[in-house]
């Protein structure tokens, strides 16, 4: 197997327009689990490692090589939540949440928190340059993207207006260590009007704009909007029966997580 492993992005670019069929390497934590298993026999790795370029956190810009563990700092309250429970302390040392943009696993933990963000993923190539693409054109199905052979993502570009009211939470078969059967982030700007985004409910990270609406129209929500929240919620999405979970499960859990976090935040 050969390994590249470029000190810069241009080099990264470059090795990436040589050979738009090697592998992009991170942390590892997604990458090496396929090749444990036998899911991927990777001939060229571009190891993304050393490219410090990608790995700063300035001006809304967070670089896709930021580990969870430094994540787990972020002054976004969710982002920060949300990084603590991706792994354990060693997967949240090496994965990164470019990695996990990468995988666009339905169940990618920081996923809701970047469409509930109104996150643009900024990738690049050596041919096209840089483009920013919106995350709700960037994930197109389950471990989807539409990132191009010859691009490398580069950061997730966080709006300056995002809510500093925001919270996440999510539920799995166990307390820790644990994929999401259902994950959710709120969030809640200063007029009251609300972001709900839902993760492992659909092909995709979903926002729930119906329920948006709703208390957007009822911005101090009694009881009887609060269940109508949970129950819009749940009819928003759009999930599946697998090992993990039921449809039916699911759909229930994303009503009553939604509106949990939406309580948190209301009561912030
Ligand atoms: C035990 C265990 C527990 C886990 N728990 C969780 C969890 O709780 N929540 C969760 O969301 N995930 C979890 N994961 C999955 C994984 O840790 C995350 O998805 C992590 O963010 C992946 O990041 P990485 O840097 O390790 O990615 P890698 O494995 O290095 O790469 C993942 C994919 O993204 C691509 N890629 C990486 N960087 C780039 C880039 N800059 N540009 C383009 N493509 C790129 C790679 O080519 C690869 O296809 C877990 C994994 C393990 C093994």
């Amino acid at each position: 197997m050969e390994i590249t492993r470029p000190t810069n992005l241009a080099a990264a670019l470059e090795a990436r327009a040589d050979d738009p069929g090697a592998d992009l390497l991170a942390g590892g934590t997604d990458l090496m689990v396929e090749v444990n298993f036998g899911y991927a026999r990777p001939e060229h790795v571009i190891a993304l490692r050393r490219i410090e370029e990608i790995n700063r956190i300035e001006n809304g810009r967070i670089g896709a090589g930021v580990t969870w563990a430094r994540l787990e700092e972020s002054p976004h309250r969710a982002l920060a939540q949300l990084s603590r429970t991706v792994g354990s302390p060693q997967i949240r040392a090496a994965g990164t949440i470019g990695g996990n943009i990468g995988t666009a696993s339905p169940a990618g933990d920081g996923l809701p928190w970047l469409a509930a963000a109104n996150a643009e993923i900024e990738v690049a190539s050596q041919a096209r340059g840089t483009r920013r693409v919106p995350w709700s054109d960037f994930f197109t199905g389950v471990k989807r993207t539409s990132l191009e052979p010859d691009e490398v993502i580069v950061a997730a570009v966080v709006p300056d207006d995002v809510p500093e009211n925001q919270e996440f939470a999510k539920i799995g078969q166990r307390s820790a260590m644990v994929i999401s059967t259902v994950a959710a982030c709120v969030m809640r700007d200063g007029n009251g009007s609300v972001r709900v985004a839902l993760g492992s409910v659909a092909p995709t990270p979903v926002r729930a704009h119906q329920a948006e609406q709703l208390i957007a129209e009822n911005p101090e929500p009694s009881e009887a909007v609060l269940e109508e929240f949970a129950r819009t919620v749940a009819e928003e999405v759009s999930p599946i029966t697998d090992h993990r979970s039921t449809e039916a499960y699911r759909r229930h859990a994303a009503g009553v997580l939604a509106r949990r976090l939406l309580e948190r935040c209301l009561a912030q």
